[in-house]
Order: structure tokens, then sequence, then C-alpha cells
């Protein structure tokens, strides 16, 4: 298919910020092109939101030009061949046109150098298997030769070829993602060797970090309760791991009470999926490879989570006992607990008000009124604040009196 010149295209193009000091810097370099979800979502009339750039050339020769001529940074990436070019506002990715090679299902493909064609080929979905040219008069011309415009009106996702989600089980998870963030569909062909691969296994074949670098995408979307359910829906949840739990009201409720109380929806919808087996869950979260600070949070979130939620329905509790309760607890933890039907009043205020409160003292005033150096200093300090949370004790003086008497009764 030849390329369509586009005005409007070319004015939207134009309208990506930080793109007006890039298209002059392009000029005399190898033929560039608007690549990916960006060329997708300004069809859509949508913002670009990551810039992904293609060169029928050297991309990481292409980066250094650039940089130059930007005076940008850049930071190549050994792997692909790809390189991110960073100047104030304008920040892209640039990668060579490339083919991929599958060697075993699954696993990272090999790349060579390829037309632009062959790189549009190569892509998950139709809707994201378009470009925009960027160079000369070749700028807002559409190069569509797998057909994503007419997905796009149409609302479908689409694969490029019987074997893709063989050779990249991922795009399973990729392809939920677009239906449920875009409100399309995959069309039935697509759908049937979806679930083809997940009857055949294929998710088995993929590393736990590249399922949960699309798990998490999915699940950090608004529309993550009909991801589940679509999981559900297609036998996904279950190929991830038997023991998930895709309920969609609760990922919902979790990922609001996430978002109400500064923790992360993803990893609380995450959570969310765990809390009914988190023992039998351990060893699947483990193998996503999360940071070692987010995987001991979900975790726990999924261990604690219910029992907090019944003991905080269980009645009221005095600022101490919240202490007690949610001190030690990551803020996943109350997320889920919120999730589950704890009531949201404590966990707000113990959030937004209690957790913050400090005692005036410290160990040192402790010390030099002469309490020896030991564990009743920190018991002492303990449980003033815990009287001071509760409106027992104010101001410095009845603190440091407080504690010194903690302290003396603990030596006796
Ligand atoms: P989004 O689509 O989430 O808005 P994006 O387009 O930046 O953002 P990325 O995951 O960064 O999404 O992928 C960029 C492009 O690379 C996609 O639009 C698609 O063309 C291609 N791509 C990404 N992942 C795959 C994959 N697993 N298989 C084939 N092509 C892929």
């Amino acid at each position: 298919m030849s390329p369509t010149p586009d005005v409007e295209l070319r004015e939207r193009v134009r309208r990506i910020p930080g793109i007006e000091r890039l298209l002059p810097a392009l000029e005399g370099l190898p033929p560039a092109y608007l690549v990916g979800g960006a060329v997708r979502d300004l069809l859509r009339g949508a913002d670009a939101v990551d810039v992904d750039i293609a060169v029928e050339g050297d991309a990481r020769s292409v980066a250094r030009a650039l940089a130059e001529r930007l005076s940008a940074e850049v930071r190549e990436h050994e792997r692909f061949g790809t390189a991110t070019v960073r100047a104030g506002d304008l920040g892209f990715d640039l990668a060579t046109t490339r083919t991929e090679v599958y060697d075993e299902p699954g696993a990272l493909p090999r790349v060579a150098a390829a037309s632009l064609d062959e790189d549009l080929a190569r892509r998950d979905f139709a809707i994201n298997a378009m470009a925009v040219g960027l160079t000369g008069d070749d700028l807002g011309h559409l190069y569509d030769p797998c057909g994503g415009l007419s997905d796009l009106n149409d609302g479908v996702v689409r694969v490029l070829h019987d074997r893709s989600f063989l050779d990249d089980p991922t795009r399973l998870l990729r392809a939920v993602r677009y239906e449920v963030r875009l409100g399309f569909r995959m069309n039935s062909a697509t759908e049937s060797l979806a679930r083809a691969a997940v009857v055949d296994g294929a998710l088995r074949t993929v590393s736990g970090a590249r399922v949960r670098d699309e798990l998490l995408d999915l699940l950090g979307e608004s529309q993550a309760p009909a991801g589940v359910r679509r999981m559900h829906d297609l036998g996904l949840d279950l190929a991830l791991h038997p023991a998930l739990d895709s309920d969609p009201d609760l990922v919902a409720s979790a990922s609001l009470g996430a978002a109400a109380i500064g923790a992360d929806p993803a990893l609380a919808a995450l959570a969310a999926l765990c809390a009914a087996a988190p023992a039998e869950l351990d060893l699947w979260l483990a193998d996503l490879h999360l940071p070692a600070a987010q995987r001991d949070s979900v975790a726990r979130a999924a261990r604690v989570g219910p029992r907090l939620a019944r003991e905080l329905r269980a009645g009221e509790h005095q600022p101490s006992q919240l202490r007690s309760l949610l001190g030690r607890e990551p803020v996943l933890s109350l997320a889920l607990a919120m999730a589950m039907g704890a009531p949201s009043e404590p966990i707000l205020r113990w959030v937004t008000e209690l957790r913050s409160v400090r005692l005036e003292i410290s160990g040192d005033d402790l010390l030099a009124a002469g309490v020896p150096e030991g564990p009743a200093v920190g018991r002492a300090l303990d449980e003033t604040l815990s009287r001071k949370l509760d409106g027992l004790v104010s101001g410095r003086d009845e603190e440091l009196e407080t504690a010194l008497a903690v302290a003396r009764e603990a030596a006796r």
C-alpha cells in the first residue's frame, strides 16, 4: 500500500510536545518514522504518550547525531541496538527498523535490520503496526500495510499472523489490555488463536519477569476490573496460576482503596488476585521478580488484608489500637483491608493523621534523666506515644513524665 499524505495527521504530529525541535534536527539523517502506540493514539485523536521513532539506518548513530544537534542526552541500549534521547520536555526512543525471529516460543527474539514494512509486520496487532513519516515531504504520511486504520475504526484487536501468540504469549495480556483500554474487541480469528494458545500452555514458555511487566500494565489500567474479567473469560488467570482469584469487584475496590491512600493501584490489584490463596501463590509471586520490597508488600497484603478487614469491622478502635494493628503494615495491606470490607474511616484517619504523630521527646531525654540504656527506653517511648495518640498525654513535660514513669515501672 502506498503511503497516503494526510494533512490532518501532519498537524497532529506537529502538536506533539517538543516535536518542533526534533523535526528540523532529523534533516539529512536516514528516513525516520513515528511508530507504535503514538500513531494509534494520534489517529484516535488522543495525545501520543510515548514517542517511539524507527529509522531506516543505524539507530544509535542517528541518536548520537540528534543528541549533538539538540544538545540532548543519549542512552544506548545494547541488546536491540536502540537508544533513548532526552532534551528537556522532549524525550523519545529510537530503533532501527527490524525483523524479529523467534528461535523458541516465548523467548526473546533475534533481531536483524529490515525495511519499514517488515518492521511493522513484526508487531503485535494491526492497530500498533502503523507508522507516520517524519522526514521532509514525508511528514504526516501514514504507512499502514497491515490494515491498522480500518481496525481502529472498527474497534478491533487483530494479530498479524497465526503464530503470533505462540511466538510471544505476552501478547495475550497485551490484547486484553488494548481491549479494555480502548473499548475494542479481538476479532473472532484472533480470539480463537488466543484461546488455542492458552490451551496449548503458551504462557508457560514466558519468563516471570515478562509476565510481570504486561500483567502490571494491565492491572494499572483504569479498566483493570474489566481486564481481570476478560482474563478469566479467556482462561488466562488459570494459565498463569490455578489459585489466582479473578474477582473483578475485589480488584476494583483494591485499586480504588490504593488510590485513596497513596498505594500503587496495580500492585493492590495483584494482591487482590492473590488474596484467596496467598500461601499457594508465594512461589509464583517470587517468580515474577518484582523488586523485593514490592514483592514482600504484595505477599503481605494478600496474607493479612482479610484479617485486618475482620478486626477493623469488629468494632471501634482507639488510635493506639490502630497503631498496633496498622503501624507496621505497608499501605498495600491497608488498601486490601479496605477492599475486603474494612471501614474506611479508621484507615484514612490512620494514614492521613495518626501515623505521622511523633513524640516531642527522644531516647536521649530519658538517658539524660538517668534511665539506663536498654530496651526499657524504647518501651517507654512506645507506651508514651500510644498514650499521646489516645489524647492522654500532651506537651513535652507530660511526655517526659509519662515516659520516665513507664521506664521506672519496667525497671522494678
Ligand atoms: P501503549 O501501547 O501502552 O500505549 P506503547 O505503544 O509505547 O504504549 P509499548 O509496549 O512500549 O507500547 O510498545 C511499543 C510498540 O512496540 C507497540 O505499539 C507495538 O507496535 C510494539 N510491541 C510492543 N510489544 C510488543 C510485542 N510483545 N510484540 C510485538 N510488538 C510489540
